[in-house]
């Protein structure tokens, strides 16, 4: 980096900076450009309006430079700050983690729905593959009267889990477990609601994803099998020994999944009814389904 005229003042730099992650194929340059100039000067993204002028010194140029050539090697923002904004609140992401999407915000607000349908009873909800947490948190803080319970088989993602869980003050009604899909749950009736975002993509499509997901992201929390569908297929086909009669299940799904989905849904004769949401870009997003209150064991 060298400047021709005068210091690098935050406004140069955010121009440069700009100009170089668009002349390398960085999506969303210039946003890239200021979350990273903010995280490392350690001020607000505002802040970078309003100090303009400030003229950077040699450390914070040092730094900043590391920051950028991170991301020209494909690293995804989130990793190299260490957070995400999701829902309600900032996350702790890091490698190991899957980072969360907005598309999985069409999940959070589903299970909302369908949380303050069922009225004041205390419910249980339980979230199959946690990753950073970001669901089941945003789902646990707002509605403390929930008891809550989140799995995953990654070790990392349960300590990430858990460290955004003890951000929250409002958390006390959340626990963590290891283990895969329901394999650490006694098989009865005893969740009102089960979300998942399980990994849905075909094997043979992840090598063809961006480098910064395929590069940096955990291959557990992405790889569905052959045709994406397996975890799917797990969740569906289990989930009924563990809901309440007219228990719900949410699940996100891959946006071309829709038919694969139906069809699951057709084999399992557990659900009395299935549902598609969609997500800002208005394709197929989320899956519900609602478990028949006939042929349910007893409580
Ligand atoms: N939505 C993620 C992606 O497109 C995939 C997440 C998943 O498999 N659950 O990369």
């Amino acid at each position: 980096m060298v400047s021709d005229q005068g210091p690098w003042t935050i406004k140069k730099i955010l121009v440069w900076t700009d100009t170089y992650f668009t002349s390398n194929g960085i999506d969303s340059p210039r946003l890239a450009a200021e979350i990273l100039l903010s995280h490392c000067l350690d001020i607000r993204r505002l802040d970078l309006y309003l100090q303009h002028d400030r003229p950077l010194n040699k450390d914070e140029l040092v730094s900043f430079r590391e920051l950028v050539k991170r991301r020209i090697n494909r690293e995804p923002v989130a990793y190299i700050t260490g957070t995400k904004g999701f829902w309600e609140s900032d996350f702790k992401v890091a490698p190991g983690v899957l980072i969360p999407r907005p598309d999985t915000e069409v999940l959070v607000e589903a299970a909302l729905k369908v949380l303050g349908q069922v009225g004041d009873a205390p419910r249980r909800v339980l979230e199959l593959g946690v990753g950073s947490g970001a669901v089941i948190v945003s789902l646990a803080r707002s509605h403390p009267e929930c008891r809550c319970v989140a799995g995953d088989l990654s070790l990392t993602a349960l300590g990430v889990a858990a460290s955004n869980a003890a951000m929250e003050p409002q958390c006390s009604n959340l626990d963590f477990v290891a283990g895969s899909w329901f394999s650490p749950f006694r098989q009865e009736a005893q969740f009102d609601l089960v979300v998942s975002n399980p990994p849905y993509i075909p094997t043979r499509d992840i090598e063809a994803l961006q480098p910064e997901i395929n590069r940096f992201e955990p291959r557990l929390a992405l790889d569905g099998g052959v045709d994406g569908l397996d975890c799917i297929r797990t969740i569906m086909a289990e989930a009924c020994d563990y809901l309440v009669p007219g228990g719900i299940l949410l699940m996100e799904t891959g946006s071309d999944q829709r038919e694969g989905v139906d069809r699951i849904f057709k084999n399992c004769q557990g659900y009395a009814s299935i549902e598609f949401f969609n997500d800002y870009a208005g394709l197929h997003r989320v899956v519900k389904l609602e478990k028949k209150i006939a042929n349910s064991k007893p409580l």
